[in-house]
Order: C-alpha cells, then structure tokens, then sequence
C-alpha cells in the first residue's frame, strides 16, 4: 500500500487555512495509508529565529496536530529533529544534486530576497524535503500547489540516486488537496499569518466571530437590498468548508435574491464552524491538561519513523559503499 508523508512548519498557531489545506486532509487520508506526519522544526531554522519560541511553537502545533484528529493510533506523529536520520540522508542525497535545480526553485528566489544574508540551508531546503519524504521511501504526498516544485526535485534526487545506485526510493507522486486555496478574510491574499487575516483554529467563539465578521464579501453588495455573486464571495468558500450541501444551496439563493444581508450569512457560517471546530478546542484542551499523553504520542511516532527511518540509511549506505552505523 502507498506510504505518506507530509511536513508542517512551526512557523506560528495553526490557523483554519492550514486546517482545511492540509491537516483536515491528512485526518481522512490517515485511515487510507501508512501515513507518517512530521513537525519539520529543521525547515524552520532556515531563516532567524527565536529558539526558546521554536521550542514552544514545535510543542503546541503538534498538540494541533493531534487536537485537528491525527491519531496517534493510526498514523505517526513526530517532531522531524528527533529522527537524525533526515539530516543524514540529506547529506547523501547534496551528492545526488544538480546545484542548478536548487537556484531554480522559485521558493529559495523569493525567500532570498527578502534576506540580508542568504544561508546555504535556504537552498538546500529542498534537499532536506526530498531526505523527509525519501527516507520513509513515501510514495503519495499531500501538497499545495506551492509545493509542487519541490516535490518535483524530489523525483530528480530519486532518479537520480536510483539510476548510480539501483533502483529502490519511488518517485513521490502529489495528492492535491481537495480545498485547495483558502483566501484569508481580506479576500485578496491566501490565508496566512504573515497577513493577519486568518483565524486561529484554537481560537474561541468569541475570537472567531470578531475576525468573521468584518470579512470582505462581494464588493458589489453594498446595501442588502443589493443581488450578490457567492461565487465571488470568500465567506460563501468557507460555507463550501464547513456548511453542508443544503446549507451551501440555501446561502447561494439567499444571496443572489438578496433575501438577506451579510451579516446573516456570516452568522450561519459561524455556527458551522463552531460545530466542527468545538471538539478539536476541548481535545486541545483535554491534552494541556494531561501533557504527558502528548509526550507519549510523539515518542511512539519517533519509535516507528526512526524505525523505518534506519532501515533505509542502512541500506543507502550499504548501496554507496560507506561504512555501516557503528
Ligand atoms: Fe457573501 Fe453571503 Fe454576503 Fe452573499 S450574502 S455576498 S455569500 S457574505
């Protein structure tokens, strides 16, 4: 059966966007594969940082993580710094690397400018993403379309690794996110924190309705008397997340008849999102209050990925001519 693995930054709290392009998908496709889930902290140091934070931020997003509906019982769960083995396939897989793949990658360009001084780790980032996801030998990963790229480099070291040394990692294939791009509530950029226009996916139901509502809707309904677009409209894509298909309908002719105002819609919304996002806060909350459960998660999902993590260097190792782990 095909093996996932997916990676996410502790770059800051989880918010909805992160929640419905990639976490919600992840809970569903655990169920379907051998799935492997990393806090990639290595990816994180890449730019300046703040360790004491990198340490907190680590902790609570793989307590998200948890929260959102990994289980712990069914995929693995782990904080990648905790498996040494991604940074030694890395390592082996720069030898593998044309340096003019790196520089092409859009990610490193934009990045780059926007440092005063660049670090190889930026370029080598992806180097690292291909170690992640080939050290697990992953078949199927679930991306953005941002990711593509990179995923992409990752199939070029699989090649060419396997053609000078035989065949054994499997190109990695993109499993596109079913909601694919969430637009923040200015309704212009994507969801990001970076823009202030997200909302926390732990945050409570009063802080999610002050972000909710001053959402930008269409920009053409200016009074309630006036007809709206939904399908121009960034809080009728969040009824598409969260409302269900009835609720969709009944907002779309609500809206285009202007039956209703904004504000009303948006009140809908929020109930929807309250439905599904009350359990993941009082499952937060449950693992606050027992952190050694947490503790406990993340040491089975280290277990099984160093595991497997030792079984693959032990043979590219052995493959390479280089000396076996003492
Ligand atoms: Fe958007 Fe709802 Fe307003 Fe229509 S009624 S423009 S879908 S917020």
């Amino acid at each position: 059966m095909s093996r996932v693995f997916s990676g996410i930054q502790p770059s800051g709290e989880l918010h909805i966007g992160n929640y419905l392009g990639a976490v919600k998908n992840w809970a569903a496709i655990q169920h379907r594969h051998p799935s492997f889930f990393c806090v990639v902290d290595y990816h994180a140091i890449t730019v300046a940082y703040d360790p004491a934070q990198l340490r907190q931020r680590t902790r609570d997003l793989a307590l998200t993580l948890f929260a959102a509906g990994l289980d712990p019982a069914v995929c693995h769960v782990f904080v990648q710094s905790t498996v040494p083995e991604h940074t030694e396939l890395q390592w082996i897989f720069n030898t593998v690397t044309p340096l003019g793949e790196l520089e092409r990658q859009t990610q490193f360009k934009d990045k780059a400018q926007r440092q005063e001084q660049v670090m190889a780790g930026l370029l080598n980032y992806p180097v690292l993403q291909a170690a992640d996801i080939l050290l697990y030998r992953a078949d199927v990963v679930p991306v953005g379309e941002d990711q593509v790229q990179h995923l992409e480099l990752s199939r070029v070291i699989a090649r060419n690794w396997n053609a000078r040394f035989g065949e054994y990692f499997p190109e990695p294939q993109p499993l596109l996110t079913p909601t694919r791009r969430i637009v923040g509530l200015d309704g212009q950029a994507k969801m990001s924190k970076s823009m202030q226009n997200t909302i926390g996916l732990l945050d409570d139901a009063e802080t999610t309705w002050a972000r909710l509502r001053p959402a930008v809707t269409d920009p053409q309904r200016v009074r309630k008397t006036d007809p709206g677009r939904p399908e121009v409209c960034n809080v009728f894509a969040l009824h598409g997340a969260f409302s269900d298909a009835a609720t969709q309908a009944d907002v779309a002719t609500r809206c285009r008849t202007a039956a209703w105002g904004c504000m009303d819609c948006k009140k809908v919304l929020h109930e929807a999102m309250e439905r599904e996002l009350v359990p993941i806060r009082t499952r937060a909350q449950a693992l606050r209050d027992e952190p050694q459960r947490l503790d406990d998660a993340l040491a089975d999902g280290t277990r099984y990925a160093r595991a497997a993590a030792r079984e693959t260097i032990a043979h590219v190792k052995d493959a390479m001519g280089l000396a076996p782990a003492g």
